[in-house]
């Protein structure tokens, strides 16, 4: 018989508060954008807070009538709205998205599965991306000319996608182009290539494109082995980037030795790396990003799990850090946790280290088993967050005027290198 466990429980906005959580982004507690803020005294269209990293220069702007609009009006208004819209419209929805806006998509999966979805859905005009912009990017990239991807709230970013930006890797990458000067007039004569640029999907599209003009590729969580083999087979390292967890966990399952890795921190004097041999020496160089919501599980955390559920199984996601996954069960991509937790059987105890809100729902989806988040403290994406139904009715509604808010557009020669990296991708998978 399955053992009941308490499940943290989120505040609900409708109850007035905004959510308040420990959040690693700042060493303070930290909000999360909520409506209750408009609602507790925004006047005209209000922008409220800047995004708390670095790199987005974005906003969180919506007309005021819809930030105090009832969670009933705002249902009804987006049904008509979707109604009038038919199959012009499609609607996505990542899994860390809460459930008021899951239960609109048509459908849900991870980035790169979403992205491929509104790429088969040629029929739809207007691909309403409910996750972050670095989806919505991808999404652009592979859809046809004629689809416009919208992304509800162009504050939606990725902290970790943010933590990597094309200057600062192309500073980077000159830096090892001088450095490996001599391998590369080896390999212009035929040799392997010096170093190979793999980013996750996680990147901004200028960084995709940036992988596309030299050489290099995109992976996602489930297949960045794959794709680091297929690195490896054209080149004698590899540059990893922006999460340093995903890349570590990676190389060490590979075999790669650790002090083969080095890391370089873009946030202090020659990346903190000792000296230019231990770039030379290196066999995976991997940037100094991580994912706020993934970096707060711990072997500790875990330790705890089993010491009060005997025979609890622990599955993570690889942007936790490498002690994180050594000392769970199982580790892998949102969709493995997803189908290794459907696949077991009723009475299963499961602790899951990855977002919140999917772990929410994977717990009321499976009621004969016991599924619980292994941090105490709930910690939900906050970028995610920022997608609110009030957002989803106005671009909506705005759709059926005729008029196209909150587009994400890449521009042509950006696509175009970008899908030279996504298809080198998706060319491994038949390798
Ligand atoms: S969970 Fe982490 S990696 Fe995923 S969108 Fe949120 S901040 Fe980015």
């Amino acid at each position: 018989m399955a053992t009941k466990i308490d499940l943290p429980v989120i505040a609900s906005e409708t109850q007035g508060q905004p959510l308040v959580v420990a959040c690693e982004e700042s060493s303070d507690a930290k909000t999360l954008p909520s409506l209750a803020e408009w609602r507790a005294g925004a006047a005209g269209a209000t922008a409220t807070r800047q995004p708390g990293h670095a790199g987005a220069e974005r906003a969180d702007q919506i007309p005021r009538e819809y930030a105090l609009m009832s969670q009933a009006e705002l249902d009804e208004r987006i049904a008509r709205a979707r109604a009038a819209l038919g199959a012009r419209l499609v609607i996505l929805g990542h899994h860390y998205q809460r459930d008021e806006i899951i239960k609109y998509a048509d459908a849900r999966g991870d980035s790169f599965k979403l992205a491929q979805f509104a790429a088969e859905r040629k029929e739809a005009d207007y691909i309403l991306f409910c996750g972050v912009h670095f989806m919505a990017e991808s999404a652009d990239i592979l859809s046809e000319p004629h689809q416009r991807v919208i992304l509800p709230n162009p504050a939606a970013g990725c902290s970790m996608a943010d933590m990597a930006n094309i200057a600062e890797v192309e500073e980077l990458w000159e830096i090892l182009d001088d450095l490996y000067r001599d391998e590369q007039a080896q390999a212009d004569e035929g040799a392997s290539q010096p170093i190979i640029p793999i980013t996750y999907m996680n990147s901004a599209a200028n960084l995709k494109a940036f992988c596309g003009r030299n050489g290099g590729i995109v992976c996602t969580s489930s297949n960045a082995e794959q794709v680091m083999q297929w690195a490896f087979a054209r080149g004698r390292r590899v540059l990893f980037f922006p999460d340093e967890h995903l890349g570590r966990n990676t190389a060490l399952k590979m075999g790669i030795a650790p002090e083969r890795i080095a890391v370089w921190n873009q946030r202090k004097d020659f990346g903190d790396i000792a000296d230019e041999q231990t770039l030379i020496d290196a066999q995976v160089i991997l940037w100094k990003g991580w994912c706020s919501t993934h970096q707060r599980f711990s072997p500790e955390q875990i330790a705890e799990a089993r010491e009060r559920f005997p025979g609890v199984r622990v599955v993570v996601h690889p942007e936790c850090n490498h002690e994180t996954v050594l000392a769970a069960d199982l580790n892998g991509s949102t969709e493995y946790i997803i189908k290794v937790i459907e696949a077991s059987p009723a009475g299963t105890v499961w602790a899951v280290g990855t977002e919140i809100n999917l772990v929410k729902r994977l717990a009321q989806e499976h009621p004969d088993k016991t599924i619980f988040c292994l941090d105490p403290i709930v910690c939900p994406c906050s970028t995610m967050y920022r997608i609110h139904p009030a957002y989803l009715a106005w671009v909506l509604e705005e759709l059926v005027a005729g008029h196209v808010v909150n587009q994400v557009s890449v521009d042509g020669e950006t696509a175009r290198w970008a899908k030279v990296a996504l298809e080198r991708m998706l060319a491994t998978r038949g390798a």
